[in-house]
């Protein structure tokens, strides 16, 4: 196939990357489960790999895809999102910057920021990304990057990729987009004006609750340099077998997302209806106050589902009394999860300008028959 043409989506996701082995045609990577590697002589590398911090040929097959599904020019793997996240900030700050976060960012974000990064020096500014006035006038001469979540986690809050690129152009800061809510298969950043994609490839690229990883891409080869040059100095990669998982789950990201999408609308709708229910939160939904910058910036809407219930016993009750909603952090597996974001994955933002509200439940809506799902909900509301 002539490669200079531009190929689909759902081709990238399962070849990108990924040539048949050239020794034995395996269509498949192979996991290249080895920390070192034969020289041809002192400093006669085969192929470029002398060490798998440095470089692992099943890693490099997953960085290569995730630069191709994103439409950047470097992909980086890690051992989780939050270690890539830390790598990013290590070459982007030093003491005495600053970053604009999301005033509802993901709870490890945001204790990354105010726990570990604090300390060394590096201040942040919590901002409703939505408000673009709030954004600028929070902007300093030592802001070196805007930092997105959209949608947000747990809130499903949208931000305007587009038009917080233009702000960032403006001031000089980088654009850092964490899009693993949406995954490149509903929404491309970079080619909105992002200068950075993060990922928890935990979650939908994975896709199917078995490996935690972390990824960057970048738009930028020469900020690509410097991220791959701290990805090796700091260490914190993918293993061979979490790299070969996470493309084994890419394969499959397009008709996943597509399931995930049309099981979310079909809960957010009945949810909506559901009396037992105060508000759902759903950037599909037309009254969402995203939900214009969503239909302008998104494929579709995602698989995660928030709703607020009368009370905080009354949030807590659900998610203990679905049986197919499995109650447990995470999300964008394949099976759908229910959780009380308060007590669990956001209880270290409690006490902080990011607390989420105490009647909150979030779902990551799986990919199981869909009626099977809206009878658990109904069940479990009572
Ligand atoms: C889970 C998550 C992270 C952190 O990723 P880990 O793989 O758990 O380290 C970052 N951002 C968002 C939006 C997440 O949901």
């Amino acid at each position: 196939m002539d490669k200079d043409v531009q190929q689909g989506f759902e081709t990238l996701a399962i070849h990108a990357g990924q040539e048949p082995d050239p020794t034995t045609g395996a269509v498949v990577p192979p996991i290249y489960q080895v920390s070192t590697y034969k020289q041809d002589g002192v400093g006669g590398l085969r192929g470029g790999y002398e060490y798998s911090r440095s470089a692992n040929p099943t890693r490099t097959a997953l960085e290569e895809c995730l630069a191709a599904l994103e439409g950047g020019v470097r992909g980086l793997a890690f051992a989780s999102g939050l270690a890539a996240e830390d790598a990013l900030l290590r070459t982007l700050c030093v003491p005495g910057d600053h970053i604009i976060v999301p005033n509802d960012a993901y709870g490890g974000t945001y204790r990354l920021f105010a726990k570990v990064y604090e300390r060394w020096g590096v201040a942040y500014d919590p901002v409703p990304l939505g408000d673009l006035d709030a954004v600028r006038a929070a902007v300093r001469p030592d802001t070196k990057a805007i930092w997105v979540e959209t949608p947000t986690n747990p809130l499903l809050g949208v931000a305007d990729i587009e038009a917080l690129a233009a702000v960032a152009r403006d001031t000089g800061a980088l654009l850092v987009v964490d899009n693993t809510f949406a995954s490149p298969y509903l929404q491309r950043p970079l080619d909105l004006g992002a200068h950075v994609v993060v990922h928890s490839t935990t979650k939908y690229l994975g896709g199917h609750s078995d490996v935690v990883g972390g990824a960057l891409v970048t738009s930028d080869a020469e900020l690509g340099e410097r991220l791959a040059f701290h990805q090796n100095a700091m260490g914190a990669v993918a293993g061979p077998f979490d790299a070969w998982l996470t493309l084994r789950g890419i394969k499959t990201l397009g008709v996943r997302m597509d399931r995930h999408c049309a099981n979310a609308v079909a809960v957010a709708d009945m949810l909506t209806r559901h009396p037992a229910v105060r508000t759902v939160l759903y950037p599909g939904l037309p009254d969402h106050p995203g939900h214009e910058v969503a239909v302008k910036q998104m494929r579709a809407f995602g698989g995660m589902v928030s709703f607020r219930m009368a009370s905080e016993e009354a949030a807590v009750r659900v998610c203990e009394r679905t049986e197919l909603f499995t109650l447990g952090e995470s999300l964008g597996g394949v099976e759908s999860l229910i959780e009380h974001p308060g007590r669990m994955t956001h209880a270290s933002a409690a006490g902080s300008p990011l607390e989420v509200p105490a009647d909150l439940v979030r779902l990551s809506v799986g990919i199981e028959n869909v009626e099977d799902l809206l009878a658990d909900l109904r069940s479990a509301l009572g």
